[in-house]
């Protein structure tokens, strides 16, 4: 298969690595590696290149000229987006949720060096920016939901278990924030492997319908949304968390995000000592990227 984006030269899969890692806590009888999917690119990283492709494709295809789509001040998906139009020659619109401030977040200048326009609404019309009609301000535009998430999203994530031999491994982990990945990973997956979603916040039976409506009838793999692990809730940050990030950094030389690769990280570490994966199972942890959203933290919190 021909892996190469129609953005050719600067999104190079080949820089995508599939690294073993045995931090201290796993026990010999477990198998991990990391597919390093943030190391496509600094912005486009991860899943969201991914969730993205399809959707620009068909944008393209409909002869439209400008993405319009939606985020917070720290949004990967919006950091995501602006990078991914300007290589593909495509405007982009970040509806920003909330005034914006004095000092723009780090994502959303570089939103804007992208060429993103930003349009910022209040926390309220944000609420409502599914029942709005974006069309009419943006008749050039091609709406995508906010986080990527639509069967388009989950198509293109199919193809992140084709980038490296991964049928070898018995379980497959990845953080869950809309499910999107997670859907994708379930409809590529092989029948006997299992797949494992981190919730990254509190979604409870809504997140786990989420993921069903995008799951494609010929899904095989067995899977589980685990709600465990959330650390409290969407982006709570606790200093035990640092800490394992650091420590994991140490240990492995993986850096991970504080909102969703640490925390599927952590709830690997508290599902093996729960004695959760049977001795022998070989474990992939998708890593989805994310890193740019640490420029949140001072600096010195992370030793990365
Ligand atoms: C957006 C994001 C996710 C969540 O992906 P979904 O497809 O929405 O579940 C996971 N990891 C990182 C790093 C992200 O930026």
């Amino acid at each position: 298969m021909d892996h190469r984006p129609w953005t050719m030269d600067q999104l190079n899969y080949s820089n995508i690595t599939l690294q073993p890692i045995q931090p201290a806590w796993l026990p010999p009888q477990l198998e991990a590696a990391m597919l390093r999917l943030d190391l496509l690119h600094p912005e486009v990283s991860g899943n969201k290149w991914f969730k993205l492709k399809q959707n620009l494709e068909q944008a393209k295809a409909a002869g439209q000229t400008r993405i319009v789509t939606f985020g917070g001040a720290w949004s990967n998906h919006i950091a995501a987006t602006a990078a991914a139009c300007r290589l593909a020659g495509l405007q982009s619109t970040g509806i920003i949720r909330g005034e914006a401030a004095p000092v723009l977040s780090l994502t959303l200048q570089q939103a804007q060096r992208y060429g993103m326009q930003l349009h910022f609404i209040s926390r309220e019309a944000y609420k409502q920016k599914d029942n709005t009609d974006w069309e009419v301000q943006y008749p050039d535009g091609f709406i995508i939901p906010e986080g990527g998430h639509n069967a388009a999203g989950a198509a293109g994530c199919k193809e992140i278990l084709s980038l490296a031999p991964t049928q070898h491994f018995t379980h497959i982990l990845c953080p869950a924030g809309t499910g999107t990945t997670l859907a994708g990973l379930i409809n590529s997956a092989q029948p006997q492997q299992q797949v494992l979603g981190i919730a990254v916040l509190k979604g409870g039976t809504y997140l786990q319908q989420e993921v069903e409506t995008l799951l494609e009838s010929s899904a095989t793999a067995n899977w589980e949304l685990l709600q465990g692990f959330h650390g409290g809730g969407y982006a709570k940050v606790s200093l035990e968390l640092i800490d394992f990030i650091n420590d994991f950094y140490t240990q492995t030389g993986v850096p991970l995000d504080m909102i969703y690769t640490g925390k599927m990280a952590w709830g690997l570490q508290q599902l093996v000592q729960q004695g959760y994966f049977p001795p022998g199972s070989r474990l992939l942890l998708i890593h989805t990227g994310g890193l740019q959203g640490n420029l949140s933290l001072p600096s010195g919190v992370l030793c990365f």
